[in-house]
């Protein structure tokens, strides 16, 4: 398993993932078994690239099942008032979730999610990320990774680079 940071980018968008982050996801996800799982994705914009440091477990009140992940909020604000005041100040960047028997793509209900989230000016964030996580993940990759922006329905996959 990788511990150094991983690059992911398209035309618009390059996004670093940390290693820890990255092993978090997919520690949990085959922790879940056949339960989707998930949390958010913390860290910062540096020269127009995102950071992803860490990625959160799941809340207490997240209701999971096989096909569904709804995640909950329980402790999330104190824990980013936190992380506001570290440095480097790190902030929400978005959102990610497993997929234990399907492939790493975003559905059309993750694709709806992540646009409410655009448009949440409670979550005030530009252009929320989400990282999928596959459950069986031979051959497809282990991770996919949008960004949404609302320039467009179905945003660009990032790929590794
Ligand atoms: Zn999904």
């Amino acid at each position: 398993m990788s511990t150094g940071i991983q690059k992911y980018g398209n035309q618009r968008y390059i996004i670093l993932v940390s290693g820890s982050a990255a092993e978090t996801m997919q520690k949990l996800a085959s922790q879940a078994g056949q339960q989707e799982t998930g949390g958010i994705l913390i860290g910062y914009y540096q020269d127009g690239q995102a950071r992803i440091t860490e990625a959160t477990p799941p809340p207490s009140d997240s209701r999971r099942s096989y096909a569904r992940f709804e995640r909950g909020v329980n402790g999330l604000k104190a824990y980013l008032a936190d992380k506001w005041l570290s440095e480097p100040r790190e902030y929400y960047l978005g959102e990610w979730h497993s997929h234990p028997a399907t492939w790493a793509r975003p559905s059309p209900t993750d694709h709806l999610q992540m646009r409410k989230i655009l448009d949440d000016p409670n979550i005030d964030c530009a252009c929320p990320i989400l990282i999928v996580v596959a459950g069986h993940s031979k051959p497809s990759p282990k991770f996919s990774i949008h960004v949404y922006d609302g320039m467009t329905k179905s945003p660009a996959p990032l790929y590794r680079c």
